[in-house]
């Protein structure tokens, strides 16, 4: 499955988070990445990410790892500053990793409020050093306090619409790892014939019987019927109906269910 590697905002002294004066842009970046690697890896993905205490100028690191792992996927997620309240998705150039951010963009569309642009920014290491299409994602804004407290109470949102573009870029299928398992299928029903099959007894027998008790036995094998209706499909008279049902009971051949009801006690041999 593709690689992706996940490189959180490492700054060497980290940036002040609105939403939290114990947080900043670094610790809230690496909760969004604690978020998004259980999706991805749910999603088959395999996953690298550079570890939390690399910061300051140790991005060089990141990109040698990313590279020499052969990542085809390097993500890159930041929060911005400068009170805006947008996504802005950087990119190299208009290549493969500017169509990524554009699935990105389409599904981080579909929660945040806020407007999500691409841009092509050639400038930055992560973007221009690495081997793997690049993507360099300035999810929100730290210092606008609607935006970075939206941020912080929608991180598993956002990390589920991210896994969910990812998806897209190399056509995966998006498995949610919160998903509850589904209902194991119901036993089937086994058929009445199957639960409670009737004894079955040599065919010389229905072959033995006379022409009205065979058309009435036949008649009864399927369902449960009074005489009346017997009468009502055979157009056997009732009296004749009656004797075949006695001689037919007799012989262990039908049962009498309640309300005078008479049904097949017995198959035959085919
Ligand atoms: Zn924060
Ligand atoms: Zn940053």
């Amino acid at each position: 499955m593709p690689k992706i590697y996940l490189s959180p905002a490492a700054h060497g002294r980290d940036n002040p988070c609105g939403y939290d004066s114990a947080c900043g842009e670094n610790i809230h970046c690496n909760l969004y990445m604690d978020e998004l690697e259980p999706y991805l890896l749910a999603c088959g993905f395999a996953v690298k990410r550079n570890p939390k205490d690399r910061t300051g100028d140790r991005l060089k690191e990141a990109i040698a790892e990313s590279n020499a792992w052969g990542a085809d996927l390097h993500y890159v997620a930041h929060t911005n500053a400068g009170g805006g309240a947008y996504s802005l998705l950087m990119v190299y150039d208009q290549g493969t990793a500017y169509g990524y951010a554009e699935k990105l963009a389409a599904r981080r569309r579909e929660i945040y409020a806020g407007n999500v642009k691409i841009s092509v920014q050639p400038q930055w290491d992560e973007l221009r050093l690495t081997a793997a299409p690049a993507v360099y994602d300035e999810m929100v804004f730290h210092d606008n306090a609607k935006d970075i407290a939206w941020f912080h109470e929608h991180l598993r949102e956002m990390a589920e619409a991210t896994a969910k573009a990812i998806c897209d870029m190399f056509g995966a299928a998006f498995v949610d790892p919160y998903a509850k398992p589904a209902e194991p299928a119901p036993e089937p029903v086994p058929r009445p014939a199957e639960r409670n099959p009737l004894p079955l007894r040599p065919r010389s027998e229905l072959e033995a019987m006379g022409d009205e008790q065979r058309a009435i036995f036949a008649l009864l094998s399927g369902r449960a019927l009074v005489p009346d209706e017997i009468v009502g499909r055979t157009e056997i008279p009732a009296r004749r109906v009656n004797t075949a049902l006695t001689l037919l009971q007799a012989q262990g051949y039908l049962n009498e269910l309640p309300g005078k009801r008479f049904t097949a006690a017995v198959r035959f041999d085919d």
